[in-house]
């Protein structure tokens, strides 16, 4: 996963806003961006005007590190964006929504999309009935993600469906827990991204 490490909180503290990199500790009080809401370093603090490039760059580097894809890769699922029939940037975030991580922690089988990633690249999923370790895969209506038999009593897995009780699941995906499984009942739609984010913004950016 891109730029995630230790200071993985300095990045919700840098885009202002939670963007739950860490799993159960973001349902927290130990979040720090609970604790301290303004970006880090010398001059966190003060109060900065932004250009329009600045605030164009902050909403695309803001949508990367949610779903966690390189500068490289996210330029791609743009211009595949750019080139379908859609709005462009409902078209990016419908791709960044299907990414099989994503979709892995959306249905709970992980505490965050970092996790979801190394679970999914670690071969503990099935789509289809097939393995897959492809966390980029983009998942399709009527695909079916289930979580390997043996992997069923993995504690990360576990708690990922423990955790998921705290976040709501969108009505495009289909979590059965009881048989570790989970279906694409539609694409998602733009309603169903949570992140607060300007897409509009992001088309500017890559339009300069
Ligand atoms: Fe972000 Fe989670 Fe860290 Fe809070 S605990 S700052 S939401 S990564």
């Amino acid at each position: 996963m891109s730029c995630v490490n230790k200071s993985v909180c300095k990045i919700c503290r840098r885009e202002n806003m939670k963007l739950f990199l860490k799993g159960d500790r973001c349902f927290t009080d130990k979040c720090s961006f609970e604790r301290r809401p303004y970006p880090p370093g010398q001059h966190g603090q003060s109060r900065l005007k932004f250009s329009e490039f600045a605030l164009q760059l902050r909403e695309k580097q803001k949508a990367k590190r949610y779903y966690g894809v390189l500068e490289k890769q996210f330029r791609r699922y743009f211009a595949e964006a750019d080139r379908s029939r859609g709005v462009t940037g409902t078209e990016l975030l419908r791709l960044l929504e299907s990414r099989l991580d994503n979709v892995v922690y959306t249905l709970g089988y992980a505490s965050s999309r970092r996790e979801a990633r190394v679970l999914v690249k670690h071969n503990h999923f099935t789509l289809n009935g097939t393995k897959n370790n492809i966390p980029s895969h983009i998942v399709q209506k009527g695909d079916v993600i289930e979580v390997r038999e043996a992997s069923r009593q993995m504690n990360k897995i576990l708690a990922g469906i423990e955790n998921v009780k705290k976040r709501e699941i969108p009505g495009w995906l289909e979590a059965d827990h009881a048989n570790f499984k989970g279906v694409v009942k539609d694409a998602p739609a733009r309603e169903n991204v949570t992140l607060a984010v300007e897409e509009n913004m992001i088309v500017e950016y890559y339009s300069r």
